[in-house]
């Protein structure tokens, strides 16, 4: 296998990435070429303007995880960072104050936002900041594809009783950042979604890859609005590349962030099997070949085999990349000739 395409949000997927990298740079990964090239399509629905700002958390993460330049303790935004700016503008009284902008990090939002004001695409500028923070350890192995070039933004109504509806709708951010997902989502809203092309590249991606590979990711907010860009479903229906997945869930619960509000609010059980058969199996009209659970949830593997899934249970946490790599290979092992 030569051409490996990823479907990732922010931290999971990240974390994820690097342990495969890992896998294929040890070459422990069953049939993958040493020099296989790794093609990242990321959800951009986090995206948000903010203080004139166009900040992209998830392809921001990716590419500081995999750069070598994420603050470890965090997993997101610059190590060694300083908060200079956000502190001068807190002191101005100036909203939002609970969105986190390092000193380190606004020079990556203003290189963006300058390179969009100038005219070019999202895809054109994610290119041209990964020619400081990818190409040189990984050359043309390792590409970071936005999943669309148009304005996409995940939305959350939460119940809000001073509003004439009983309902107020905020950013994604302002949910998870500063509401701390701590109320329930009544509802998901994906504004441009359904108007979007997928990004430069991104069906090809797909269609053209050997292995497709769906990390941990939040199979809502993540996974599910790379899945929702129009020709996105079709082109992992149509490919001939086998495509695996692996639980975000483990025994029950998410490992971190806030999946569970999520798939509650979408009415999809939380759980190893309720993800799985949310995604589906190809043979059934989904978009999976394979899906892997933790070894906890081995007790849910009937179900998936049943519904048509190659599926197995093994260690599911990314403590370290030797870790990561083992879960690589062995959603690699699922669909393997
Ligand atoms: P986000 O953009 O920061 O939300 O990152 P992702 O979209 O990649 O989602 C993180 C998801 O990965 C969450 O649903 C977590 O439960 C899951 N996750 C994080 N760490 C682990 C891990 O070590 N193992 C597994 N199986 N899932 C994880
Ligand atoms: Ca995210």
């Amino acid at each position: 296998m030569r051409d490996i395409t990823v479907l990732s949000g922010g931290m999971g997927g990240a974390r994820f990435l690097q342990g495969l990298l890992h896998g294929i740079a040890t070459g422990r990964l069953p049939g993958v070429d040493p020099d296989a090239v790794v093609t990242v399509v990321a959800n951009t629905a986090d995206d948000l303007w903010i203080h004139g700002l166009k900040v992209c958390p998830d392809l921001d993460t990716v590419m500081y995880t995999l750069g070598d330049g994420i603050d470890p303790g965090r997993g997101w935004g610059r190590r060694d960072e300083t908060w200079s700016v956000k502190e001068e503008l807190a002191t101005y009284g100036v909203e939002a104050t609970w969105f986190g902008l390092g000193d380190r990090d606004i020079a990556t939002h203003l290189v963006r936002t300058q390179m969009l004001d100038a005219g070019y695409p999202l895809s054109q500028v994610t290119e041209a900041l990964c020619a400081r923070w990818l190409a040189p350890t990984y050359g043309d192995r390792l590409r970071l594809l936005p999943m669309t070039d148009d304005r996409v933004e995940t939305h959350v109504a939460i119940a809000d009783a001073e509003a004439p509806s009983g309902r107020r709708v905020v950013h994604f951010q302002e949910y998870w950042v500063r509401l701390r997902a701590e109320v329930p989502a009544e509802a998901l809203v994906f504004v441009g979604l359904e108007e979007s092309t997928p990004g430069p590249g991104v069906v090809d991606a797909i269609t053209d890859a050997d292995l497709v590979l769906v990390p941990p990711s939040n199979p809502v907010v993540s996974v599910g609005t790379i899945l929702g860009v129009p020709r996105v479903r079709e082109a992992l229906r149509a490919t001939r590349a086998p495509v695996v997945g692996l639980s975000p869930i483990v025994g029950g619960h998410h490992v971190r962030g806030m999946a569970e509000q999520m798939l509650t609010s979408i009415g999809v059980e939380v759980s190893a099997a309720g993800v799985g058969l949310h995604y589906g199996a190809r043979s059934a009209g989904g978009v999976l070949d394979g899906w892997l659970v933790d070894q906890g949830d081995a007790d849910q593997l009937a179900r998936l085999h049943e519904a048509g899934l190659a599926a197995a249970a093994v260690p599911l946490m990314m403590t370290d990349p030797d870790a990561t790599a083992a879960m690589a290979s062995a959603a690699i092992g699922l669909v393997a000739p």
